[in-house]
């Protein structure tokens, strides 16, 4: 595979609460690293928005990736984008952040259901597993329905915390139905497929969502995906991306998406 493609596609700043690096120092990785673009994408979570001034951030978050466009520029393609947590659980929050300035990729994702914490809080041993995974695929349905986002971020995000922490079992063939219905209404309306990295760096080993459902996706014609990190610290920018392209191509694809100024482009990953 030809790496000049490498291009991570989730990348958290200092700007994000739980982000540990400013842009300047993740960008400085990033090129040591022979990426050729990454896409800043902090966190705007919408169930908490107005409360932790997300507002103020994701501005800030803008401001800082022009500052890094122009330090590095004709080195590396800085891509300004948002992550999109929970926009349902407040849309006029979300609507803030969509609006806030003129992004070029933005992904949606679901951390949390309606009154429930973060997947990685909840505690199994009481949680009804089941239930919340059902109640998860049917808010991530409503999300896509939606639709105001390119991509979706990280599909089977609780498997990291059930399967790869908790280690309770989980067979998805329970939930094929429901994951198809997202996928084909993601299709319809032009919704990327996230391949997130960050789980391959933990005791979980594996990409989120994993090679069964991007061959799903593949099968019901979905050819639009991407492959972020994930990453919180700079050294983890472009991590195991190249075993995402890997991945990605065994289920069928030979190109990845990139968004400039929310339009798709596809770049080769043979
Ligand atoms: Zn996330
Ligand atoms: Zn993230």
């Amino acid at each position: 595979m030809s790496g000049s493609h490498l291009v991570d596609a989730h990348v958290h700043t200092d700007n994000s609460c739980d982000g540990h690096d400013s842009l300047m120092v993740i960008c400085e990785h990033a090129n040591r690293a022979g990426l050729r673009g990454l896409a800043v994408t902090d966190h705007a979570e919408c169930h908490r928005y107005w409360r932790d001034h997300f507002d103020r951030a994701v501005r800030n978050s803008f401001f800082e990736i022009k500052k890094a466009q122009a330090a590095f520029r004709g080195q590396l393609a800085i891509g300004a984008g948002l992550e999109l947590g929970q926009p349902l659980h407040d849309p006029a929050a979300a609507q803030d952040a969509l609006s806030a300035a003129p992004w070029d990729y933005v992904i949606g994702s679901l951390h949390l259901i309606k009154d429930h914490p973060d997947f990685w809080k909840v505690d199994y041993t009481t949680a009804d597993v089941p239930a919340l995974l059902n109640c998860y695929f049917q808010e991530l349905y409503d999300m896509v329905c939606w639709g105001k986002f390119d991509a979706l971020g990280h599909m089977t995000y609780p498997l990291r915390y059930i399967v790869g922490r908790e280690k309770i079992p989980v067979d998805l063939a329970e939930y094929r139905d429901a994951i198809a219905a997202i996928m084909h209404k993601m299709i319809d309306n032009h919704i990327a497929l996230e391949l997130n990295t960050q789980g391959m760096r933990t005791e979980y080993g594996r990409p989120t969502p994993d090679l069964d459902l991007f061959q799903l996706f593949h099968a019901l014609g979905g050819r639009m995906v991407c492959v972020g990190s994930d990453a919180h610290f700079a050294k983890d920018v472009g991590a195991n991306i190249a075993d995402g392209f890997a991945v990605l191509q065994a289920a069928g694809f030979d190109e990845i998406t990139i968004f400039d100024r929310r339009e798709p482009i596809m770049l080769s990953i043979m």
